[in-house]
């Protein structure tokens, strides 16, 4: 994780500092090496949040958009007895959730239905070839006349990435890098993807526009494509 309490202040780690676990209280040590994003772990154990994934740089770009008071937000699961922590959680109560590996359909259904108003942000560079086929796939010309430009797509690759992820209940927004496409930063929100066909429709999503409506609370402005 990002963050331990040190003398009761939330922390990012340092090399040889010892702090504890925010959520669940147990002792945390800080993780500097040179492979790994700097992070704290517990001493004794896994994660406390039976959800939670290894943090990659890009996770952590993108938890920097955002006030680190709205990082790592902690909440109990009446239903389990499990602890979840949200990665970016307004005061208003909408998650945003990063999410760089693939996961079972349970475990998605299990956090859409936990967090409720909530985004996923998929790193779509996690597989080297999944950005080529993508592009290779999408139509160059816009579907739509006007409004928010929304583009169909043949999926090529061998990749489940459109496919595991069509199965989500709540918004998807795939994050292929900053270069993808005409030079400002977008993401790519799946309108809609049929397996059989491996056909599918994104909308175009400025990034920036994305980052500045969840900062100014007004997440549900988001998306207006579909
Ligand atoms: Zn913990």
């Amino acid at each position: 994780m990002r963050f331990a309490l040190v003398d009761n202040v939330k922390v990012e780690p340092q090399p040889k500092l010892h702090g504890v676990c925010p959520h669940c209280g147990e002792v945390m040590i800080s993780k500097c090496g040179r492979t790994k994003v700097w992070h704290w772990a517990h001493k004794s154990r896994e994660v406390c949040d039976p959800w939670w994934e290894n943090e990659t740089v890009w996770h952590r770009n993108w938890k920097n958009k955002f006030p680190v008071d709205w990082q790592e937000i902690s909440a109990f699961d009446d239903m389990t007895g499990e602890r979840h922590i949200a990665d970016v959680k307004t005061p208003d109560g909408f998650t945003i959730e990063f999410q760089h590996s693939p996961m079972r359909l349970e475990e998605m259904r299990a956090r859409e239905a936990f967090y409720k108003n909530m985004i996923w942000i998929v790193d779509g560079l996690r597989n080297d070839l999944d950005v080529n086929y993508f592009n290779m796939g999408l139509s160059r010309k816009p579907i739509n006349a006007d409004g928010p430009q929304a583009h169909s797509f043949k999926w090529l690759g061998k990749s489940r990435i459109m496919h595991n992820w069509s199965e989500a209940n709540s918004r998807v927004f795939f994050d292929f890098g900053d270069e993808f496409y005409t030079g400002k930063p977008m993401l790519w929100v799946l309108v809609g993807f049929e397996p059989k066909s491996k056909q599918g429709i994104v909308g175009v999503y400025p990034k920036d526009l994305l980052i500045e409506n969840i900062l100014n609370n007004k997440w549900c402005d988001i998306p207006s494509i579909v």
